[in-house]
């Protein structure tokens, strides 16, 4: 508990900074800009999906991630046993995003006393089938009373060689702009399953209605981490100049990954790939649907820029799409729609501080 010695008067309440007029990244950079590295091992520290630590022959990779109750999930319409799941995967995420192997994590807990030990059995359950699908070990944690609420936090350690890391920062103009997968469906599983809390707090023996967008709410209660890309970096021969992964929306990354290398960006709006449901979904919905992928977040894919010269490697692959360029830094930062406008990338990101 922070208790103030001096005892003077507390500042008048207008003198104080709000949370909400700085956001969540810029709260990191105050409360960071201090900080003074004292090992020459900590390659790299604060400001990318891991933590890089020299290892002599390989480098430790360092992340980790805290859920909130009411913040990061809702209990309402989370089975723990999904939520287990990706307060792993979210963290293996990270690793991936840095081209490294996940190996160790640690796992804390605090619970309030309305949660029965059954439900932490389910949480674990969640868990502990991340670690047998990702071959990650759990190696310790800490457990807590709360007052009220579920927090989890995990912390992963993975692994690479020192040259196959690929960090936010190596992206240079005229570098394709890559990412995996498609974007926007666990936005809109989000939205879906918001719908069914809705209609059944009116009526409670509603039956939710989530069938017909399974791949939706997948997406959002059960990501997966894409560790399987390194593989496919390493059998085509690329290695990504920069690369991080889509955890608050594809322009707050982009814009992560622009700050990074001091270079702009285009990226073409028809080249964003959507899947189809997601995109009927999002019309019905009444928003744009690049706006889901743009804005959305969770999708747990990875965003990444190779040469222009590896265009040849990378342009079939399945499952990767280009979606455009980089750019001198002077040039700016834009999404170009298909009839030739150019729109600002802005972080529109979820931001648990708004
Ligand atoms: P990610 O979305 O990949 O999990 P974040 O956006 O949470 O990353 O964090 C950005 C960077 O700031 C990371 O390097 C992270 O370790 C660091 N960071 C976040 N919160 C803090 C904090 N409270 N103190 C120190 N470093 C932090
Ligand atoms: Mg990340």
């Amino acid at each position: 508990m922070y208790e103030r010695k001096d005892k003077k008067p507390l500042q008048e309440k207008s003198q104080l900074t709000s949370l909400s007029s700085i956001g969540e990244f810029g709260l990191i950079d105050r409360l960071t800009s201090q900080v003074k590295y004292h090992h020459p091992e900590t390659l790299k520290g604060i400001g990318d999906d891991a933590a890089v630590i020299d290892a002599g022959n390989k480098v430790i990779l360092l992340s980790t991630d805290l859920l909130v109750e009411g913040i990061h999930f809702d209990l309402t319409y989370t089975p723990l046993k999904h939520l287990g799941y990706k307060a792993v995967v979210v963290n293996i995420s990270d690793i991936a995003a840095m081209n490294g192997i996940p190996k160790q994590i640690t796992v804390s807990i605090a619970v309030s006393s309305r949660f029965p030990v059954e439900a932490l059995d389910e949480l674990y359950e969640g868990i502990l089938m991340a670690c047998n699908r990702y071959k990650v070990d759990l190696v310790g944690g800490d457990t807590s009373s709360s007052v009220k609420g579920l927090l989890i936090s995990v912390t992963i350690v993975g692994e690479a060689l020192p040259d196959e890391v690929v960090y936010r920062s190596g992206a240079a103009p005229g570098d394709l702009l890559c990412v995996t997968g498609d974007l926007g469906s666990a936005y809109m599983g989000l939205l879906v399953l918001e719908r069914e809390k809705t209609v059944f707090k009116v009526n409670p023996d509603m039956q939710p209605e989530l069938n017909d967008y399974e791949y939706q709410v997948g997406r959002q209660l059960k990501p997966e981490a894409r560790t399987d890309i390194r593989n496919v970096f390493g059998s085509i021969g690329i290695k990504p100049t920069s690369m991080i992964d889509i955890s608050d929306g594809l322009s707050s990354e982009i814009l992560h990954i622009c700050k990074g290398s001091a270079v702009g960006c285009k990226l073409f709006e028809e080249k964003i790939p959507i899947e189809e449901q997601t995109r009927k979904l999002a019309m019905e919905y009444k928003i744009i649907p690049s706006v889901t992928a743009l804005s959305g977040g969770e999708d747990y894919e990875l965003l990444f820029t190779v040469k222009q010269s590896d265009y040849e490697k990378i342009k079939d692959i399945e499952g990767i799409s280009i979606i455009g360029h980089i750019t001198h830094s002077g040039e700016g930062k834009f999404m170009i729609t298909p009839d030739g406008k150019y729109v600002p990338l802005i972080a529109q990101g979820w931001d648990g501080m708004k």
